[in-house]
């Protein structure tokens, strides 16, 4: 009866060199604490901020991909709090005047609404020790972070993971964050309230810190139970912070919520308005120049996914596992443009129509089933792998042409996978190319059965694993060359 009510707040370390506001390097894998800092994000008296175009220019790229308003003028303000991981006492953020406004967000058949995206330096980082110390270290303190806030048009646990998901792989695709939720990179809060369907919106409460697209799902589901109990008993909801508590798969309560007056925002008074776009009188320079930035989008997931299916014929499921990862989709098509030429070269003639269609789903299959699972087998990055795009077209056009079987084309692949050979060396040093010719399989799957008497007594006792058994023994004999579905259908036969 209840529905939920649901917005999100992300935020994404941005890809820059240096920090927001000064030159200390900005490297999330540094490993030693206090190396990447320096008088300015330090907080130290007499220093000054400046702004760096980088950041600035990531974040319009972001609300150019998104559809939102890029701001003409735009400001930092101050965001006061203590805390031992914010150096100067307040946080260089932006509050009246950010950076894009509004934009859109394809989730399934819904767009979610982005209320809007501004630039924020990040904090250090405590890090508590197994004695009971606090430590702090500041390599991350004013590093630049986008925040991106949507409106509050999430309904369930699902849509709000998805739409994390859409947007981590925006942002990889844009190139301005890696996005990775485990690193810290990525981080997400839920706002969420239950109402009566129709009715206006309820007490809403803050969950923070939810580091894996896993964790916001369970977070949601927690709180739609916590909250739709207290309304079913006629209680009021307190507008609170809470926190994800992995042992007791719970959210528990933090803090009461502080509202933006507790603050005590104000405009930084160290930083110059910015400048976005074509501004009279302005030298270029001295602005942002949104016309470039835009020019330089690249094709964005949903682009990419309708592109796929169109031009490859793929389906919807298929082309999607390809795009998921911009890397994952550039091998693909790199794959199939050297396939196509493969055929061309072979036939003398371009590959078309079903001929295509054939070769480009074959590529899709592999990629997305065999590579996948040696991927996750075996935890290589897929961009460490192996594997070229050369070798695993090469391969592909083989197992077309049915030079190889598909049970050998596995094997050379897992083969390929491990060494990096191509599949030419591995198919002939071990004599795996042609086809089992079909009498000479007849007369070898006859001699089997004649030395296997007990399996055949046992399949036609109903053990379908006998069958299993003696097709072990033709893939054996055969090296795999046989083709595992005529193979079975032979013995079948011959046993029938
Ligand atoms: P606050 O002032 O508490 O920070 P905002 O209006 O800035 O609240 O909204 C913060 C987030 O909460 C946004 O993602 C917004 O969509 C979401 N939100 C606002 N009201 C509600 C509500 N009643 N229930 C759920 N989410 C909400
Ligand atoms: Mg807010």
């Amino acid at each position: 009866m209840y529905e939920a009510v649901i917005g999100l707040e992300i935020h994404a370390q941005l890809k820059t060199d240096t920090k927001l506001f000064c030159d200390s390097r900005n490297d999330p894998d540094e490993r030693h604490p206090n190396i990447n800092i320096c008088p300015v994000c330090m907080g130290h008296p007499g220093t000054l901020p400046v702004v760096n175009k980088k950041a600035v220019e990531a974040v319009v790229k972001v609300g150019l991909a998104l559809g939102s308003t890029i701001a003409r003028f735009s400001k930092f303000d101050r965001k006061n709090y203590f805390y031992p991981d914010l150096p100067k006492g307040y946080q260089i953020s932006q509050y009246d005047m950010p950076l894009c406004e509004g934009g859109t967000v394809r989730v399934g058949a819904k767009d979610i609404g982005i209320t809007r995206v501004h630039l924020e330096e990040d904090t250090g980082r405590l890090v508590h020790s197994a004695s009971g110390a606090s430590l702090v270290d500041f390599n991350r303190a004013g590093v630049p972070l986008m925040e991106l806030v949507t409106e509050p048009d999430i309904r369930t646990a699902q849509e709000a993971a998805d739409f994390a998901k859409k947007l981590q792989m925006i942002f990889q695709y844009l190139d301005v964050s890696d996005a990775n939720m485990e690193k810290g990179q990525m981080r997400c809060e839920v706002n969420i309230s239950m109402r009566k369907a129709g009715e206006k919106f309820g007490t809403k409460v803050e969950i923070k810190n939810l580091n894996s697209f896993g964790v916001v799902k369970d977070a949601i589901a927690y709180e739609i139970k916590r909250q739709t109990a207290l309304l079913e008993q006629g209680k009021e909801l307190v507008q609170e912070t809470r926190g994800w508590d992995e042992h007791k798969k719970a959210t528990v309560s933090q803090r009461m919520k502080e509202s933006a007056h507790d603050y005590r925002y104000f405009p930084e008074p160290d930083l110059p308005m910015l400048k976005i776009g074509t501004h009279e009188g302005l030298v270029k320079d001295d602005t942002i120049d949104v016309d470039a930035i835009r020019a330089s989008l690249p094709e964005l997931p949903d682009q990419k996914l309708a592109r796929f299916q169109e031009e490859f014929s793929l389906s919807e499921n298929d082309a999607s596992v390809l795009v998921s990862q911009k890397t994952f989709a550039a091998f693909y098509e790199h794959a199939v443009s050297e396939l196509l030429q493969w055929y061309a070269d072979e036939s003398k003639k371009e590959p078309e129509g079903k001929e295509r269609e054939k070769l480009a789903k074959l590529a899709a299959n592999y990629l997305n089933t065999d590579i996948r699972r040696l991927i996750n087998e075996t935890g290589t990055p897929f961009t460490e792998m192996l594997v070229t795009p050369e070798n695993f077209a090469e391969l592909i056009f083989y197992t077309y042409q049915e030079k190889i079987s598909s049970t050998v084309a596995k094997a050379v692949l897992d083969e390929m996978f491990r060494t990096g050979k191509d599949p030419s060396n591995i198919i002939d040093e071990k004599g795996l190319a042609g086809k089992q010719d079909a009498g000479e399989l007849e007369a070898l799957a006859r001699a089997i059965l004649a030395a296997n008497e007990k399996a055949v007594a046992d399949y036609k006792k109903g053990n379908q694993n006998a069958l299993q058994f003696l097709f072990g023994k033709l893939m054996a004999e055969t090296k795999g060359k046989a083709d595992p579905k005529s193979g079975r259908e032979l013995f079948i036969k011959l046993l029938g």
